[in-house]
């Protein structure tokens, strides 16, 4: 069994590193503000340097822009970026999510309209899913979309909208037949965020940050061609954006993640203990240091054979389910264990004392939401019983 690419795929790697370790320097150069990898203006700038590149639609077919790449080179692409420690974009929903969703599900003429856009950066998209009363349970949503004569009028509240408060447009899922059953009258649109009647209203993070808002839908109204698939199957549509979600999602996440306990050796190596050794040679640390280090390379195995799945047989399924607990839930120990290390100074990081220790205390707050976005690990945990294990439905 071979774990790891082709040697014709480590080639190709070669190139990418060569692009991304001249590019960024130079780029890092031209930027005038603090590189401050939380900025949203930052993370924008750099994204629309790499897709202003040429490296945007990397899995699209040719005839719209694409690179037709296969998932391997894909994930080759976001490993060499997140390994020169680039910054994530801003627009991953609209190039790992809606993109795909629109080229399997969309007319020609919504994929002219919309994808140029993406390709571009040009244009950001956001995911108009959750609402107060539906999480989880997202078929329970209540925004409704009534056909009036040449448009569809948008009434209704999503939550945790990530990006809306700097996206051009709005993929929304809302309710068009209130009386067929839960999963079978919704339908899936898209909305241009400077149409009348939206209102943003940004929530603030536990770190300080705003990457998420309210989204207020009040008489909105959007045309009958910005509907995608047929009314009414707004919940396949939904589905086959998830999986797509999990397909590359991952894998700068799972990089970050090996750079991480890296980062978190060097914290323990360089942090004293009342006996004047250094805490990487405590027994428990280094306990919890291999536990993390284990998981790393688990994880990495994981990112392989969901990659290898994909290939074989379409978008990933349940497995991707449990990369994502693994990773979400393994992060968390990873912060915990960098706020053992940094004790009391972790206090003067979150005042702004203490640089070092201000990074890890944002990444160990910001990790609080990563087993509850993109499926919380209780849903996660429901999927791999039902669809893995065979499990009856409780
Ligand atoms: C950082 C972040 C970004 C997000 N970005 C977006 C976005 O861009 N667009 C968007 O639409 N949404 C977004 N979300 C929302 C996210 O999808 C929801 O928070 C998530 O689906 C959970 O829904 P909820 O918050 O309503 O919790 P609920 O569904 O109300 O869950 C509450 C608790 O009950 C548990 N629970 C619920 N159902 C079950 C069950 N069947 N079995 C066992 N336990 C259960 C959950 O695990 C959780 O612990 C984001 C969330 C976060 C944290």
């Amino acid at each position: 069994m071979q774990v790891g690419y082709s040697a014709e795929d480590e080639v190709f790697r070669l190139t990418l590193r060569e692009w991304f370790e001249s590019h960024f320097p130079r780029f890092l150069q031209q930027w005038a503000g603090r590189p401050d990898p939380n900025d949203l203006t930052w993370r924008r700038a750099w994204e629309d340097y790499v897709c202003q590149s040429g490296w945007s639609g990397l899995g699209w077919p040719e005839k719209w822009g694409g690179k037709a790449w296969p998932l391997t080179r894909q994930a080759i692409f976001h490993e060499e970026q997140a390994r020169i420690g680039a910054p994530l974009g801003v627009n991953i929903i609209g190039h790992g999510i809606l993109a795909p969703t629109l080229i399997h599900f969309a007319s020609d003429a919504q994929k002219a309209r919309y994808l140029p856009g993406i390709l571009s950066n040009h244009d950001v998209w956001c995911q108009g899913y959750s609402e107060p009363g539906s999480g989880s349970d997202l078929a329970s949503l209540s925004t409704r979309a009534e056909k009036r004569g040449d448009c569809y009028v948008l009434n209704g509240h999503k939550i945790w909208t990530s990006f809306a408060h700097i996206a051009d447009y709005c993929f929304v899922l809302a309710r068009t037949d209130a009386n067929a059953q839960r999963h079978k009258g919704i339908s899936f649109f898209l909305v241009d965020m400077k149409s009348a009647g939206i209102r943003v209203s940004p929530i603030q993070q536990i770190t300080g940050e705003n990457d998420f808002n309210e989204v207020f839908f009040e008489d909105v109204e959007v045309p009958l061609d910005a509907l995608v698939g047929q009314e009414n199957e707004g919940w396949r549509l939904a589905m086959a954006a998830a999986s797509f979600e999990r397909g590359t999602y991952f894998i700068p996440r799972l990089v970050r993640f090996a750079q991480e306990v890296q980062s978190l050796h060097q914290l323990a190596a360089s942090t004293p203990t009342a006996q004047g050794s250094s805490a990487a040679h405590d027994p428990h640390m280094r306990r919890e240091l291999a536990k993390l280090a284990v998981d790393s390379h688990i994880l990495r195995l994981k990112g392989y054979r969901a990659l290898t799945n994909a290939l074989r047989a379409g978008p990933p399924g349940a497995e991707g389910s449990s990369t994502k607990l693994h990773w979400s839930e393994a992060h968390q120990k990873l912060m915990n264990i960098s706020m053992e290390l940094l004790s009391e100074r972790a206090l003067q990081g979150s005042t702004g004392k203490d640089a070092q220790a201000a990074l890890w205390v944002r990444d160990y707050l910001w990790t609080r939401a990563e087993t509850i976005l993109a499926g919380t690990s209780e849903v996660q945990r429901n999927i791999l019983a039902e669809q893995m294990l065979g499990l009856p439905k409780s």
